[in-house]
Formats: C-alpha cells, sequence, structure tokens
C-alpha cells in the first residue's frame, strides 16, 4: 500500500499482517438480533467472491477479522485453482453456533449480503447448517448450497475430488493411478473420510482408519475389512498414502517425522501447521497435494449445482482435480519448490491472466 497513513480507525484493516489488498471489508452490526460480524470480499477478478459463512465464539473482533481476512483470501485461490469463474470471499459471524444461532440472526446476516449486490456469495461453512442457510435465503439471492440451489451436502463430491487426487498422486509417485493393493491411511472417518474409505475400498485399496469417534472406526472395520489404530498412531502407519480428513493443522513438527508414506492427500482445510512444514514434507521425499485443491470438490458442487440439474458437469469439473493436480506434480518435479508453492503460481497466473 502507498501514499496512504491509516487512521487509528483504518489501520486495523491496512495495517493487518493477514490483509492482502481485500477489496472490501465490511462490519456489520444488527442490534435487534444480536449480530456482529464481518464479511471479507478478498478478489472478485474470476468474478463474484464466494465463500462460506462461519459461526464462531471469537474470542474478540480482532480475532475475528483476521479469520476473515485469511479464508477470503484462501477462497480467492482455491475457486482459481478450481478453474471457478469465481473471486473469494468470507463471512463471519461472532456467535457461539450452539446458543446464539437464530433465525432472526442469519436473515439479518442475509440482508447484508445483499446489501453487497452480488459481489460476495455466501454458503455453509463451520457452525452453520443447512437450515441457517435457508434463513439467510430469505433476505437474499446471493446464497448457495440451499435446497433451491444446490445438491445438498457437498461432501461426497469433496471425498470425489480427494479420490481423483489421490490417483493422479499415486501416478507420479508409483507410476499408476491403480489403487489395487496400495494401504491407505484415513485419519476422520467424518462425512468426506467415510465416503473417502469407501471409494478406496472399492477401488482395491487396503485400508487403516482413525477416529476419535469410536462407533466410525467400527464401521469401517466392518464394512470396508478395515485395520484400526489409535489416532495418535495415525501419522506413524505403515502405509503407501496417509489421507488426513479430520482436522487443521494436522502436518506439523511432531508428526511429520513419524510420517512413513510417500503421499499426503486428504480433505482437511488448512493441513500444514506452518509453511515450513510444507518445506519438510518436500524434503523428506513426501509428495503433497495442497489441501485447497484437492479438496475443492465441495466447492465445485456448490458453485456450479443449478435448480434442478444433475450433477455430471458437478462430477466432471470435480474429477479433473486430479488433472490439475498432475499438472502441479509435473511443475514440481521441474521446480523442486513443494507442490503449495506451485499451486500459489498457479493461482496467481490465474488472476493476473484473466
Ligand atoms: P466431519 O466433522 O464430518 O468429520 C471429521 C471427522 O474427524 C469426525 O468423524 C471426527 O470424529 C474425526 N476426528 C476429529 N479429530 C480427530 C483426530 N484427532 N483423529 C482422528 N479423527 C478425528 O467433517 P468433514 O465434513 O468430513 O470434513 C473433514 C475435513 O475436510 C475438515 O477439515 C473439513 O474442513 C475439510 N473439508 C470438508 C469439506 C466438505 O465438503 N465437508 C470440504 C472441504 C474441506
Amino acid at each position: 500500500m502507498n501514499a496512504i497513513t491509516p487512521s487509528v480507525a483504518t489501520s486495523a484493516v491496512f495495517n493487518h499482517t493477514e490483509f492482502d489488498d481485500h477489496e472490501n471489508v465490511v462490519f456489520v452490526r444488527d442490534k435487534k438480533s444480536g449480530l456482529f460480524a464481518i464479511i471479507a470480499v478478498h478478489d472478485t477478478t474470476l468474478g463474484p467472491a464466494l465463500g462460506g459463512c462461519r459461526v464462531w465464539p471469537y474470542a474478540s473482533p480482532e480475532e475475528a477479522l483476521t479469520d476473515a481476512l485469511r479464508l477470503s483470501r484462501g477462497m480467492t485461490y482455491k475457486n482459481a485453482v478450481a478453474g471457478l469463474p469465481l473471486g473469494g470471499g468470507k463471512a463471519v459471524i461472532i456467535a457461539d453456533p450452539r446458543k446464539d444461532k437464530t433465525t432472526s440472526l442469519m436473515q439479518a446476516f442475509g440482508k447484508h449480503v445483499d446489501r453487497l449486490s452480488g459481489t460476495y456469495i455466501t454458503a455453509e461453512d463451520v457452525g452453520v447448517s443447512p437450515d441457517d442457510m435457508e434463513e439467510v435465503a430469505k433476505s437474499t439471492t446471493h446464497v448457495r448450497g440451499t435446497k433451491a440451489t444446490g445438491l445438498g451436502d457437498p461432501s461426497p463430491y469433496t471425498a470425489l475430488g480427494v479420490f481423483s487426487g489421490i490417483q493422479a498422486a499415486a501416478a507420479t509417485v508409483f507410476g499408476s493411478p491403480d489403487l489395487t493393493g496400495k494401504t491407505v491411511s484415513v485419519q476422520g472417518l467424518g462425512h468426506v473420510g467415510y465416503d473417502l474409505a469407501r471409494q478406496l475400498h472399492q477401488a482395491g485399496a487396503k485400508l487403516v482408519v482413525s477416529d476419535i469417534n469410536d462407533a466410525n472406526v467400527r464401521r469401517a472395520v466392518e464394512e470396508f475389512s478395515a485395520t484400526a489404530v489409535e489416532p495418535d498412531k495415525a501419522y506413524a502407519a505403515e502405509v503407501d498414502i496417509f489421507a488426513p480428513c479430520a482436522l487443521g493443522a494436522g502436518l506439523n513438527c511432531d508428526t511429520i517425522p513419524q510420517i512413513k508414506a510417500k503421499i499426503v492427500a486428504g480433505a482437511a482445510n488448512n493441513q500444514l501447521k506452518t509453511p515450513e512444514d510444507g518445506t519438510e514434507l518436500h524434503k523428506r521425499g513426501i509428495l503433497y497435494a495442497p489441501d485447497y485443491v484437492i479438496n475443492a470438490g465441495g466447492v465445485i458442487s456448490i458453485a456450479l449445482a443449478t435448480p434442478g440439474s444433475d450433477d455430471t458437469d458437478v462430477r466432471k469439473k470435480t474429477i479433473a482435480i486430479g488433472d490439475t493436480l498432475t499438472q502441479i506434480f509435473q511443475r514440481n518435479h521441474n521446480q523442486n519448490l513443494g507442490p503449495e508453492v506451485i499451486a500459489d503460481q498457479l493461482a496467481l497466473e490465474r488472476l493476473q491472466g484473466h
């Protein structure tokens, strides 16, 4: 930024460490419903900014701002690499999703989304259910993932994209996308992880599974003849492929040295705790499928579904995640920077080439 000396009021955003030339950051208040929210539109070069709305009991407005700036930028990169005609944005509502979420809160949020005239399109994220989005949709049409606009739960598409990404990684490392006889550790058997495990099983892979929820593990052991391990042993499993499908920041200086797999490819968001953790995987000769590339199936389904349409196009575009990853892995082979660095390059090229 140049030629502006921010005042105390504006410096909170313009001087923020996560500020990355965001186009628009809106602070939202609705006294009647109790709404406090921040909507961040990072970049609309490729189209309107699509990104979910998160409801979270942030400890402070500063924490919420940090999340909104960081996550909206992440959506720009994710949508660009996924080849979607969409920019990146994100909304955060400062509230406890278990106690504070009311229909009037969500409707008030929708009213403020509507004021942005379609430059920001909202959808579900952490702490927001499909029913909540139906309330938002009462105040704005700039919403995706509702019954009227979408294909419903995005998780099966996320799992399909991750499966395609694992095949691409296997082709790069083992010389074939065929997963027959390959061993895969699936960490987290929730909406995405369980569906991924099913596809891997059907493709002839042998599964090692872990989850903090024992019922999920028992189900996978029965249904897929999987081997169960304790959650903290998932990293060290003697497998070909490690698929993190639980929470973020799982790849860090404690866990990476334990990994025996040659490939890390899974659905979890923000898998690398720090950028150095990407470098460390790369140094160790472990091929990492950048999280925001491999897990884009969900956003593809949200973005491309139209009322009444089947999912042919969505599936095609989701399966193409494997091709994008192949391209990233090939460029990484030439440039040797790490796939996550190449993915960012690709996103910036798509933005600048527009
Ligand atoms: P989910 O909540 O349905 O499943 C997560 C699972 O991980 C749960 O079964 C939970 O018990 C388990 N878990 C939590 N901590 C664990 C641990 N330490 N070890 C093993 N298991 C643990 O969530 P989901 O929708 O399946 O999403 C999984 C991941 O993928 C998340 O990081 C999410 O942000 C990301 N993601 C999901 C989608 C989607 O379409 N659902 C899209 C993009 C990214």
